[in-house]
């Protein structure tokens, strides 16, 4: 293969998803002028695109819409040189490029090159695993507040989880909903204090304590959700006509299973470079192993896993300062 060919034909970075993360890294690879492709996920609906107002992403007093704000992130990337292209990536295999130790990215009938790889899927939103959460997906049960809290106008309805995402849509649903009860199997929260105090105040809000869902169920719609009492075993049947379900992410990590090393619980392991276990692969934002998964967070990690990249193209091509 010729150096024409070898420059020509490889991307420099192929960065796989199109959320905060990923769209940082591409404005910052793209801007280092590096030949950079992000491939956006075909199927899977990005946590920020479904959340209704980040308040705590710096410089936007007020907050911002997320699907607006990934937007802007997109255009600003795409504005220094970023390619984007659609599809799932099922499978990231090594490949030479004459000399060069490169990779072979696979979305559908999509192969893509690469000599650095940047992996950027984020998370999913965990499902419960109880009787008729699959069966009524769609049909009262939801994972998006925002996606779908209009079609319960005054409607009763829970909200599963302690945690800020819980909270953030039990407090979004309030302007719908007649009554939200929050569903938590402890007997305090994990969502920060903020978001705590303002669901305290909600008349809308009611929380059922040290309580689990047991099963959903209903005829076409959901009906009644039976929950148990975790310290006494009590059960009981709640009549409600929507369960939104928000216990906590799984890092959208299967097809990179064989590929790096991740934690039990899928998130890639990544040094504070963003470097995984591969060389020549990092990963950044949500789908790492990492305790705070935040709009502000996956920018940080895109952009410093850009820079690495930057770092490991530029040494393959010999030209490193
Ligand atoms: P999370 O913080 O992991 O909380 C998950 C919640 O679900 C916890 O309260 C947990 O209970 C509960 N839970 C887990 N498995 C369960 C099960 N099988 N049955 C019943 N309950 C279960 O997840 P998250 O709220 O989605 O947040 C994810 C990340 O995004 C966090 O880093 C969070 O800070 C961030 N986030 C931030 C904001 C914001 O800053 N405004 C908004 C949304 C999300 P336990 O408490 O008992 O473990």
């Amino acid at each position: 293969m010729t150096e024409q060919t070898v420059s020509n034909s490889p991307y420099d970075v192929v960065i796989i998803g199109g959320g905060p993360a990923g769209l940082t890294a591409g404005m910052y690879a793209a801007r280092a002028d590096l030949r950079t492709l992000a491939i956006e996920g075909g199927s899977t609906v990005s946590q920020i695109t479904a959340t209704d107002v980040i308040e705590n992403y710096p410089g936007i007093p007020g907050g911002a819409n997320g699907l607006e704000l990934v937007e802007r992130f997109k255009a600003q990337a795409v504005g220094f040189g970023l390619e984007t292209a659609s599809g799932d990536v099922t499978a990231v295999t090594r490949k030479r490029f004459g000399d060069r130790e490169g990779w072979e990215i696979v979305a559908g009938e999509q192969r893509y090159a690469a000599l650095a790889v940047i992996i950027a899927t984020g998370a999913a939103w965990r499902h419960l695993g109880v009787p008729g959460e699959e069966r009524f997906i769609g049909r009262g049960v939801s994972f998006c507040a925002t996606c779908d809290a209009p079609l319960f106008r005054n409607r009763e309805v829970v909200v599963v989880g302690g945690g800020d995402t819980a909270i953030q849509e039990a407090l979004y649903l309030t302007r719908f909903a007649k009554k939200v009860t929050v569903i938590h199997r402890r007997d305090r929260l994990r969502a920060t204090a903020i978001l705590q105090k303002r669901a305290f105040a909600n008349e809308k809000i009611v929380f059922a304590w040290n309580t689990v869902v047991e099963a959903i169920d209903g005829l076409d719609l959901i009906q009644w959700v039976r929950l148990r009492d975790v310290k006494t075993g009590e059960k009981k049947e709640l009549s409600v006509s929507g369960v939104f379900i928000f216990v906590g992410l799984t890092p959208n990590t299967a097809a990179f299973r064989d590929l790096v090393t991740a934690d039990q619980g899928g998130g890639i392991l990544v040094d504070a470079n963003m470097q995984t276990s591969v060389p020549g692969i990092f990963a950044c934002g949500d789908c790492t192993a990492k305790r705070l998964r935040q709009v502000v967070t996956a920018c940080g990690d895109g952009a410093t896993a850009a820079f690495s990249a930057q770092l490991y193209v530029e040494e393959l091509k010999g030209v490193a300062y």
